[in-house]
């Protein structure tokens, strides 16, 4: 049987060793931390970022490696790659883990970006802002996840503050994006170069936090972001599954960044579409053949932040899933979903207020 070897044991790795288990595939986790939500379900090996026995005996007992979070150290991916496929690449990851160098990607393939500038100095953010004007958004270059590490600016009052906050990392100055909406497009890619492309999904954030995500989302640009989607998978070489999340402002798509990997907008599919996500990544990296992405009907999923609704009132919703992830609760962050799935979206969207309320 083989065994795919995940970085990261939290619930994206718990998920995709769910959808292993029906192709007779195995899992297994290295993770750095000490909750792991996917140990209910797959073995976890809890290491230290720089043991690298423990590294080499992970690696001997998978025959493909793959990752839940573009965060890893890059030492530490090239010595996995060294040994086994490592999906995605150490160059990806390397784009991945740097917004200056997404961008920068994103420009390469004429996709539309907001206006950005490298930042390094305090001079170079005055500089920048003035190219921009306001309101603009500095954000760390690395290690920035869920609206953490960035601020948005709007006067120049806001410079020295931002630069004491945030100016010992490298930095990114963006200009702001007035935009309609936020939508995101996941696609997957096997060895053999099959391409499978999810329809449009519709996100809404608080606080920086993915709150619903709606799909299929029927927009006239859905077509334009899947070409420019599948335009990066094949220019990047890439297997497994791949998100880019654009900003729709004035008819036109702005792409803000892309993850490697199975995305927290692409939930729904597990009930929503013929082949979830999760699955396809599986598919993807052991080189099997992908599935279908057809929806099936509307979904709606809604992330349950700091805390889990109760589980009686979400089963009585007729077309509700509950999904926990056996997390510790704690206030802004993600503890599970509940995917609502049925043919006819107002009804869902009626359906999705009682949760909001719960
Ligand atoms: P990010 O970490 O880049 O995904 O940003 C988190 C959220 O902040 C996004 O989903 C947007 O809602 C908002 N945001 C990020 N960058 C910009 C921007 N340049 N202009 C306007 N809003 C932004």
């Amino acid at each position: 049987m083989k065994t795919v070897g995940i970085i990261g044991a939290g619930q994206l790795a718990r998920m995709l060793a769910l959808a292993a288990y029906p192709l007779g595939i195995k899992t297994k986790c290295l993770s750095f931390t000490d909750e792991n939500p996917a140990s209910d379900v797959t073995d976890v090996i809890i290491c230290r970022e720089d043991d690298n026995k423990a590294l080499k005996d992970f690696v001997n007992q998978v025959e493909v490696v793959t990752i839940e979070t573009e965060n890893i150290p890059l030492e530490f991916a090239k010595k996995i790659a060294a040994d086994k496929p490592l999906y995605p690449s150490v160059e990806t990851l390397a784009i991945a883990q740097d917004r200056l160098q997404e961008k920068q990607l994103f420009r390469s393939q004429n996709i539309n970006t907001a206006e950005f500038f490298p930042i390094d100095s305090l001079e170079s953010l005055k500089h920048a802002a003035k190219q921009l004007g306001f309101p603009c958004v500095l954000k760390t270059r690395f290690y920035g996840y869920d609206g953490k590490g960035q601020a948005v600016l709007t006067c120049e009052q806001d410079l020295m503050h931002a630069w004491q906050q945030l100016g010992e990392h490298p930095l990114i100055l963006e200009s702001f994006v007035p935009f309609e909406l936020e939508v995101s497009l996941i696609a997957a890619r096997n060895l053999q170069g099959q391409i499978e492309v999810y329809p449009l999904t519709r996100n809404e954030h608080q606080n920086g936090i993915l709150r619903v995500s709606q799909a299929p989302y029927k927009h006239p640009l859905n077509e334009l972001a899947q070409t420019q989607v599948l335009n990066l998978l094949k220019h990047l070489n890439y297997v497994g599954v791949f998100t880019v999340e654009f900003f729709i402002a004035n008819n036109t798509l702005i792409a803000n960044e892309c993850a490697p990997r199975v995305h927290n907008s692409g939930h729904w599919t597990i009930e929503g579409a013929d082949t979830s996500q999760f699955e396809q990544h599986i598919r993807a990296v052991c080189n099997l053949p992908l599935g279908s992405t057809k929806p099936k009907g509307f979904s709606l999923m809604h992330n349950c932040i700091g805390h889990m609704p109760d589980i009686e009132k979400i089963l009585a919703i007729p077309g509700a899933h509950y999904h926990t992830y056996n997390k510790t609760p704690r206030a802004s962050r993600k503890v599970g979903h509940v995917t609502l799935c049925g043919e006819n979206k107002l009804e869902v969207l009626e359906q999705d207020k009682q949760i909001t309320s719960m």
